[in-house]
């Protein structure tokens, strides 16, 4: 029975690696995804009840769930060199100069793709990936195993004629269209979006949830292989061979690789790419240059930071010319104001670019931009892009200069530009629509009031119908308020009533966080709460009083009479302190003082309480809790299963 059980298991490992590798990495689909995940089901059953089978290489491992609370440091065998890079074509001379010098001969040299991602070094043992570690340092890097088994174009078992041990470098990267569709869904969440595929590849590997990193779709180019002996002649031969052992490795059939017998290949290679690099579906920065022969490469040997024989030339950031349209401006949740400028739509860097964004007036001034100006535009690493300079030889001579607004976009009020500041903003917290917004917004957060289902959504929604005006308004809502909403189901309105309700229990220190009075983080939040400990000594103390408070200095105490000062805010604190919102610090019971002095060690299960309760116990009754005994130890709170201690 266990003998057919173990054969089927080998048999679907079998079958779903190879629909994996064909799929992934040739691109072809041998078969529906449902019959994917039905046989994928299958080996997933017989692995839970059948452990003893288990294999860490198995595709099921591909979809992770592996917690990884940290990262072990691993020293890496071959340190991992980072190439000296180039910027410009004269460099790449010298570096051909200097290689024929030292080898004192003719030198054909492999052309890469210089792949804009996280560095990772995978060692396979007997056909089976053992460990992916990535760069770190260059001489220790972190074990990022589980993390690399989601990626479905690392192989977890080979194929063909393999060496016993080797170690294969490659680069991680985040393709544009599995990039873009995590924006997407992060837009939809109401979620900060990720500026570029680069950072968030690094992030992606570093994440202690594989089940997450396997959602990601992340893929990876490997190009580099290490052994203790020599197996190949030639750096681009290589490239064959880590196909035929089922590795995505970069091909001739799309010149992501090739092998030229002169600079002027070189050359030619990268002209192509600097051209065509907006057509592929993931980042390169560059191209790299290696000499093609293997014990040229041995011969020619390192520095202690980079290796002789290769080069990197890195691309100048793309840009393209376009004309400005018109220039509007953005008022922010705090009131600043950002000119955004609005372009012929354009592409640039495998999207299209409509908008770009000035920072503020002076970035303005300096650009001395004109409306119907054509401009270029560059993308560095942030998703908008920004104006580089105008192209004054096509300036019309009609044409106009920009003018940076007085008032704002949004409430018609005066700007005001603080000294030393760059950005202009609109003082009209009270009225001023995104800034109202704005303050609801981080009222209900998290580490403030924590309203759940209280999303930036919910919040346009509410005050575009007028329901709220203020957060005070929040706890004026009733579920017959919400439910004539389109987009506010019967469920969402009676939970949404029961998180504000719940609000209410909300410890002062947070509420006071919550009012969002400028420079009152979370910290002088805390600070103040525990002084004052109430609302009215707050509200009432003098500039001298607050600059008495540890750490609390002019312009926070400033702030926070300017904002106890203005009556409409008076008001909004009122309305709160009826609705019986914490305005005072909740005294802790009088507690004894039984355990003052003690060390006390919990340990075991607790049926009545649980340990944590039992610890704030004995920290409220003046003791403290050790993690374990030793000869200081005073007392031993003892539970079932504590084990022999
Ligand atoms: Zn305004």
């Amino acid at each position: 029975m266990t003998n057919k059980v173990k054969n089927r298991i080998i048999q679907l490992r079998k079958d779903l690696s190879e629909y994996n590798y064909q799929y992934y990495v040739q691109n072809q689909s041998l078969i529906s995804d449902y019959d994917f995940d039905v046989l994928l089901k299958e080996l997933e059953d017989l692995e839970n009840s059948y452990p003893e089978f288990s294999d860490e290489n198995s595709p099921t491992k591909r979809v992770g769930g592996d917690i990884t609370k940290n990262f072990p440091s691993i020293k890496h065998q071959y340190p991992m060199l980072s190439l000296s890079n180039s910027y410009s074509k004269d460099e790449i001379i010298d570096f051909e100069k200097r290689v024929i010098k030292l080898i004192d001969q003719d030198v054909a040299f492999t052309c890469e793709l210089k792949y804009d991602g996280v560095a990772i070094s995978l060692t396979y043992l007997d056909g089976k990936l053992l460990r992916a570690v990535t760069r770190g340092d260059g001489e220790r890097g972190e074990d990022v195993t589980a993390n690399a088994r989601t990626i479905n174009s690392i192989p977890l078992q080979l194929r063909g004629n393999y060496p016993k041990r080797f170690e294969i470098r490659g680069e991680v990267v985040f393709p544009h269209k599995a990039f873009n569709l995590l924006n997407e869904k992060r837009k939809q969440n109401n979620e900060q979006l990720f500026s570029n595929p680069r950072n968030t590849a690094s992030g992606t590997m570093k994440m202690h949830d594989s089940s997450v990193v396997a959602k990601r779709n992340l893929d990876c180019y490997l190009y580099g292989l290490y052994s203790d002996k020599l197996l190949f002649d030639s750096s681009f031969e290589v490239f064959d061979e880590l196909a035929k052992w089922g590795f995505k490795s970069p091909s001739s059939n799309n010149r992501y690789v090739e092998k030229v017998n002169s600079i002027d290949g070189v050359m030619d290679f990268i002209n192509y790419w600097d051209k065509e690099r907006s057509n592929l579906p993931f980042d390169i920065d560059g191209v790299v240059i290696k000499v093609d022969r293997l014990d040229f490469q041995n011969e020619l040997g390192s520095t202690a930071k980079s290796p002789r024989w290769a080069i990197a030339y890195k691309f100048k950031a793309e840009r393209v010319s376009t004309t400005l349209e018109k220039i509007s401006y953005q008022v922010g949740r705090t009131g600043a104001i950002t000119p955004v400028a609005f372009l012929k739509p354009i592409q640039l860097g495998g999207t299209i670019v409509k908008r770009a964004s000035i920072h503020n007036a002076d970035q303005m001034s300096k650009l001395n931009l004109h409306l119907g100006d054509t401009v270029f535009v560059e993308k560095g690493g942030e998703i908008i892009p920004k104006i580089i300079e105008v192209d004054f030889s096509k300036r019309s001579e009609e044409s106009k200069p920009a003018k940076f607004i007085s008032k704002c976009p949004e409430c018609n009020s005066d700007l005001v530009r603080n000294e030393g500041e760059a950005q202009h903003y609109c003082k009209n917290e009270i009225n001023c629509p995104p800034q109202i917004k704005g303050a609801i917004e981080h009222f209900v957060g998290r580490k403030r009031m924590d309203i759940d289902g209280f999303g930036s959504e919910t919040v346009d929604l509410l005050y575009e119908n007028n329901l709220i005006n203020n957060f005070s308004d929040i706890y004026d809502l009733s579920y017959n308020d919400l439910i004539p909403l389109e987009r506010i189901a019967e469920k969402s309105a009676s939970n949404l009533i029961k998180s504000i309700e719940a609000s209410k229990a909300v410890p002062f220190e947070r509420v006071l966080f919550s009012l969002g009075i400028r420079h009152v983080g979370e910290t002088v939040a805390k600070k103040l709460a525990k002084y004052f400990k109430t609302i009215y000594r707050l509200m009432l103390a003098t500039l001298e009083e607050l600059v008495e408070v540890d750490e609390i200095g002019d312009k926070i105490a400033v702030s926070l009479i300017e904002y106890f000062n203005n009556d409409k805010q008076k008001l909004v604190i009122n309305n709160l302190i009826n609705h019986g919102l914490n305005f005072t610090i909740v005294e802790e019971d009088q507690n004894s003082d039984v355990f003052k002095g003690m060390n006390i060690v919990v340990s075991g299960k607790f049926n009545s309480l649980s340990r944590d309760e039992i610890k704030k116990l004995i920290q409220e009754n003046g003791g403290k809790v050790v993690s374990s005994v030793s000869s200081k130890t005073d007392l031993l709170v003892a539970g079932e299963n504590m084990g022999a201690k």
